[in-house]
């Protein structure tokens, strides 16, 4: 099936004071509508900036885009302001990690959900009232008519979120970016704002791009991953053979760092040791080398040197053999 939202060999450059900063260098990846697509990495792995340049919300002046963005048969990179500015909150929409980011804190909850709606569809205020009113029912706001007065500030921080999600909605977008949209909040509140996205997911049947650092919390929502590191993408697959036989020492990384319901949790968090590179300066070669355990398995220096490529399809960016990447996780992690 032809994908909604394809992706390929995206490149976005800022320029600061020291030299340009390749944010995210050649990532390629596919949406399928009414799907979800985990992305999974470090802060500075390129996720956000991905997400913002698909919007159109990075700076044009300090920002250099390259590649394809093609979504629902429209090419994004090389689309006007003004059309941007009609998919956003229309055919697309965001819901970030700290609502306060979307909603203002000068107006009302419902005004903020009604003014796009009456821009986007036409609509007159009454019709983008009674919107306003179904999507806060839906997303679990008590007392939605008498809510829909209130300023940001009178919600709770799991409110605002579920406002925010509201907001998303409210033009029935096909595609929605949730960038860390729990990561600020207790663990309760977590859950249930992901089963909350789940069920409207199935009610809406929009695609959805899940931003975020922790593979736990993408992997119960996503159908498929892609694991970013350093501006590119290193793994991608379903999210249950990604889950079951990551294929790339970064997600080894990554899975073990992860606290298991089924052991003891001191002994399942093992970090990576080091830091991502900056990229002002990458390393060449294979961008994790310098945190990696596996260098001396691959013949020649190539992990200092040479490029994995990343295939299409179920694929990792590592120079292993096929065998090792079969069997080192198995072998070293997955017994306890
Ligand atoms: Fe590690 Fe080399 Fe594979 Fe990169 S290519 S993940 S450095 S083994
Ligand atoms: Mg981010």
């Amino acid at each position: 099936p032809e994908s909604f939202l394809s992706v390929r060999d995206l490149k976005v450059t800022f320029s600061t004071e020291d030299g340009p900063v390749k944010a995210v260098d050649g990532l390629s990846f596919d949406v399928q509508r009414g799907k979800t697509l985990g992305i999974v990495g470090e802060s500075g792995s390129g996720k956000s900036v991905t997400n913002l340049t698909i919007l159109g919300l990075h700076s044009p002046r300090t920002t250099t885009v390259d590649g394809e963005i093609v979504m629902d048969g429209k090419e994004l990179i090389t689309a006007s302001e003004k059309e941007l500015e009609q998919l956003r909150g229309n055919k697309m929409a965001m819901i970030f990690q700290d609502p306060l980011t979307a909603l203002s804190p000068f107006y009302t909850v419902g005004r903020q959900l009604s003014e796009p709606f009456m821009k986007h569809r036409g609509a007159s205020k009454k019709e983008a009232k009674d919107r306003a009113i179904e999507m806060l029912t839906k997303v679990g706001i008590p007392q939605p008519k008498t809510r829909f007065d209130d300023y940001p500030h009178q919600f709770s921080g799991g409110m605002r979120q579920r406002a925010m999600i509201a907001m998303a909605l409210m033009c029935d977008p096909d595609l929605l970016i949730a960038d860390e949209p729990t990561t600020a909040l207790d663990v309760t509140v977590q859950a249930q704002i992901l089963d909350l996205l789940k069920d409207l997911q199935q009610e809406f049947g929009s695609a959805i791009i899940f931003i975020t650092h922790d593979l736990g919390v993408i992997s119960q929502m996503a159908d498929d991953l892609l694991v970013m590191y350093a501006g590119r993408a290193v793994e991608r697959g379903s999210a249950r053979e990604v889950m079951s036989t990551p294929k790339h020492p970064y997600t080894w990384g990554l899975l073990s760092s992860m606290p298991r319901l089924d052991s003891n949790l001191d002994e399942a968090l093992e970090p990576i040791p080091g830091a991502p590179p900056s990229l002002l300066t990458p390393p060449d070669g294979c961008r994790f080398h310098p945190r990696c355990a596996y260098t001396d398995l691959v013949p020649g220096n190539q992990c200092s040197t040479t490029r994995p490529p990343l295939g299409d399809g179920r694929a990792s960016a590592c120079h292993l053999t096929a065998e090792q990447k079969q069997t080192l996780f198995i072998d070293k992690i997955q017994p306890r």
